[in-house]
């Protein structure tokens, strides 16, 4: 069977799943996995650590999917019964698989621990199940291949705890399934900022809805918008000679919005923009409290173009910490274009950085200085300029503060990138 034409299922077995006390992460995971390597997918299900409506589950899944992919369930408790249901439903017994043994036994050996006898249960598999080692926890995942009823079906058994099924997903199960595919997907993903979804799905509409081989696919989160471009290549075809064509045309139609292709976020691109032109930043942060400066530093490489920040979220700091004159806060007030220069330009002048930014504003929930909710200014400051941006971060929401601090933080990074990029060192 072409791999396009093979459909694959999910389910998860877990009951704190079904209560809601664990976010089910693992499904969004396989999910993605599954639609890199062209599986087609069509349900996702939860079931709880019950045998019988695990069984129901299953035969539902394997009725109507190819590819059942499960998780949870294989740890060596009472509760963890995954494995003894769908042995069975598969008309496969459980056997003792010497490899898993000797891995529970190295496992245990290696964190200085010795093994209960309720280890030795997880490396019980079906017999003739095709065995994914667990590099990360005890229990190891299989592959197995359905019989009777069910021969032609295959599941696909990994473990729950999310640092044990990711890496096992992308490190044997995907390169298992797409084994023997004649095809593989190539994707680009274009990140765009200061354009909504509606408006750029406007702009591509024919190109969108037109497009198939490569597919163009939107995404999006606060402020800003990721399309991902992705072209189905066969053996000895070129992906760019798919994508490229289409890539193009993206950047005739929304290019001013564009700010990278394959950068991940906006402080990636920025990160890696500051280190490739040998930039350095600083922050001052007001209502965001560090936001700005949490963001750069969770990109690696980050310690070679930020080496200072600071969080001055009263007036006083604003003055004592940075600088910041009485007269400029008396003035025109914390919330203002001439304060967020001012903290811009100090975070400059006292770091020895290129370009500094800075972040103050009030992000509610009540009007502060007769500041109105959402009322935002983004200042930078570097040797060719000095300016300030006002935003008015309009949302209805109950978690309004957290979005207004996201989206300021958003358009301090966007605005850091857009000067590095005009910038030479
Ligand atoms: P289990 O393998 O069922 O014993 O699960 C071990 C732990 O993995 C659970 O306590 C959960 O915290 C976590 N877990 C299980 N299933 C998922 C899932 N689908 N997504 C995220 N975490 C999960
Ligand atoms: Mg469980």
């Amino acid at each position: 069977m072409k791999q396009n034409q093979i459909t694959a299922e999910i389910l998860c077995v877990g009951t704190e799943l079904l209560m809601g006390n664990t976010v089910n992460t693992n499904a969004a995971a396989i999910a993605r996995g599954l639609a890199e390597i062209g599986l087609n997918l069509y349900h996702q299900t939860v079931v709880g650590d019950n045998p019988e409506r695990l069984r129901e589950a299953l035969e539902l899944a394997l009725s109507r999917a190819d590819v059942v992919i499960t998780t949870g369930g294989l740890g060596p408790t009472y509760d963890d019964l995954t494995k003894e249901t769908i042995a069975q439903v598969l008309g496969r017994r459980l056997v003792p698989h010497e490899e898993s043994q000797r891995w529970v036994a190295e496992y245990f050996r290696r964190i200085g621990r010795t093994p209960c006898p309720n280890n030795q249960k997880q490396a019980m598999m079906p017999e003739e199940a095709v065995v994914f080692q667990n590099h990360n926890g005890t229990a190891p995942g299989c592959a197995v291949a359905g019989t009777g009823r069910w021969a032609g079906k295959q599941v696909v058994m990994l473990p729950g705890p999310p640092r044990e099924c990711e890496p096992m997903l992308r490190e044997q199960v995907l390169p298992y399934l797409q084994a023997g595919s004649d095809t593989r997907l190539v994707s680009r993903c274009l990140y765009f900022y200061g354009i909504g979804e509606s408006d750029l799905a406007h702009r591509l509409d024919r190109l969108m809805r037109e497009s198939t081989n490569p597919t163009v696919a939107p995404y999006c989160k606060p402020g800003e918008v990721m399309l991902r471009v992705t072209a189905r290549v066969a053996e000895g075809q070129s992906a760019g000679a798919l994508l490229d064509p289409v890539v193009e045309e993206i950047r005739r139609e929304a290019g001013e919005w564009l700010y990278g292709i394959n950068v991940g976020n906006l402080q990636t691109a920025l990160v890696h923009l500051l280190l490739a032109k040998e930039l350095t930043i600083a922050t001052a942060e007001s209502c965001t409290g560090g936001l700005v400066a949490q963001r750069i530093t969770s990109v690696p490489g980050a310690s070679s173009v930020f080496e200072w920040g600071v969080v001055t979220y009263s007036c006083e700091t604003k003055r004592k910490l940075l600088g910041v004159s009485q007269k400029t806060l008396d003035t025109y007030g914390a919330v203002s274009p001439q304060t967020a220069m001012a903290m811009a330009r100090r975070a400059r002048v006292k770091s020895g950085a290129d370009i500094g930014i800075s972040v103050t504003g009030n992000a509610g929930p009540e009007p502060s200085e007769g500041k109105p909710v959402g009322l935002v200014y983004v200042g930078l400051d570097c040797d060719r300029c000095t300016t300030a941006q006002e935003l008015h971060i309009q949302t209805m929401a109950h978690d309004g503060r957290e979005y207004i601090r996201e989206m300021a933080a958003s358009r301090a990074l966007h605005l850091a990138l857009e000067t590095a990029r005009q910038m030479v060192k």
